[in-house]
């Protein structure tokens, strides 16, 4: 195999994750290079929300200041605001220097050099990139975790959609964020600013579900407020997706291992977990700056991964438990494993916001 480039650091994905750690690495003085398979940024799914956790994240990559700018904060224990996804990955890329990203670059293959033991990636155009570390942020399909032995994330029975709802007199609604459960529907707002406002619906899903988003929606929040209603029918069109959801369970992130050679992963690639208190993101956020953190302070690869694998898991352990109960309380039919989830919640969760508290640290 010939290989074409050498690089220092390599990031597979230019989705959140990828792009932050990027910029965090840079932030650092280390330049890295992103290899996204999409030919310009990606900016489905409308909204995304913001907790404290994730404001601190930003605030060390240097862009909390510009992105507080583009949305006002709602009423909540701690910072939330509601970002575009649109605004939130292209304020992150536009700080990173040109020719950091590079689209149109999927990567098909990964394998281990049997000389020197560095990552070798294979493109779907037969480019082939070696480098000294490999950073998959490649998302819930990731070809990295696959290559490091992860094993694919669960497909849950429920699916989330998710759109804007644009209102040129003002939405009117009080500025919060507001979520409303019924049965096994989970129907949330968030706004952004006096017109925009952000929604999400998640519900059980069947493999038709994503043709029909709207219709199936409206069915599903039937017996909801009437301006939950309106907000989902006025809806701006072309902002709506619908996505299944999948997670990895609680127990195989304590004991899973996220290294092999100088690869590791990052964001949903490691630990993707439902959306049901809209932590994603902000995880994501806070495994960029870790990550960034450990390679500028340790010289060998290896023992900076160990570092940032080590300060990452039981993080991750307690916000995919928490993710995880409060998702089995919205799914199952058993009123035992509700009770149960129930109890979980009283014991070990009682501060409902608790989660959104975290301080990752600096840069
Ligand atoms: C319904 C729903 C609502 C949510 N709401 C919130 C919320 O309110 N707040 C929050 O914080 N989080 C939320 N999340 C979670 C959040 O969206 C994700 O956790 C976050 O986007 C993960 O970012 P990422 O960069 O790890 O992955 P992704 O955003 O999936 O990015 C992965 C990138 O890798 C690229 N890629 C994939 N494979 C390859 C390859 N082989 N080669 C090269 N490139 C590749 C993709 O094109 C993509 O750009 C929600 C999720 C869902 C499903």
């Amino acid at each position: 195999m010939d290989v074409a480039e050498l690089h220092g650091i390599a990031i597979v994905g230019g989705g959140i994750c990828g792009l932050a750690t990027a910029l965090a690495l840079y932030r650092k003085g280390i330049t890295s290079i992103v290899l996204e398979r999409a030919e310009t940024l990606r900016t489905t799914g409308a909204g995304i929300g913001m907790q404290s956790n994730g404001w601190r994240a930003l605030d060390q990559l240097g862009v909390g200041l510009k992105l507080r700018q583009t949305a006002i904060p709602v009423l909540r224990n701690g910072e939330a605001r509601c970002l575009k996804r649109s605004i939130l990955v292209e304020t992150l890329a536009n700080e990173l220097p040109t020719g950091t990203i590079r689209f149109g670059c999927q990567i098909i293959d990964v394998q281990m050099d049997p000389l020197t033991s560095l990552p070798i990636l294979q493109l779907h155009d037969g480019t082939v990139i070696k480098a000294k570390v490999a950073i998959g942020c490649d998302g819930v399909n990731s070809v990295i975790a696959n290559f490091i032995g992860l094993k694919p994330p669960k497909q849950s029975t429920m699916g989330g959609a998710r759109g804007f709802t644009n209102c040129e007199n003002g939405h009117g609604f009080s500025l919060e964020l507001v979520t409303i459960n019924k049965g096994h529907v989970l129907l949330g707002r968030f706004p952004l600013d006096h017109n925009l406002v952000y929604w999400f619906v998640a519900r059980p899903i069947t493999p038709q579900d994503t043709t029909k988003i709207i219709s199936l929606a409206l069915e599903s929040v039937k017996g909801f407020p009437r301006e939950m209603l309106e907000m989902i029918q006025n809806c701006d069109v072309d902002s709506l997706t619908f996505n299944g959801i999948r997670y990895r369970v609680p127990w195989e992130l304590l004991n899973a291992r996220f290294r092999k050679g100088t690869v590791t992963v990052a964001g949903d690639a490691m630990h993707v977990m439902g959306p049901f208190l809209g932590q994603g993101g902000s995880i994501a956020l806070e495994d960029a700056i870790v990550l960034a953190r450990c390679l500028a302070t340790q010289r060998r690869a290896e023992v900076a991964l160990d570092q940032y694998i080590g300060e990452r898991r039981m993080r991750l352990v307690q916000i995919s438990t928490k993710t995880y109960v409060v998702g089995t309380l919205l799914e199952t039919l058993s009123v035992v494993v509700k009770l149960l989830c129930i109890v979980l919640m009283v014991i070990f969760f009682c501060e409902r916001l608790g989660h959104t508290r975290y301080d990752c640290g600096d840069l």
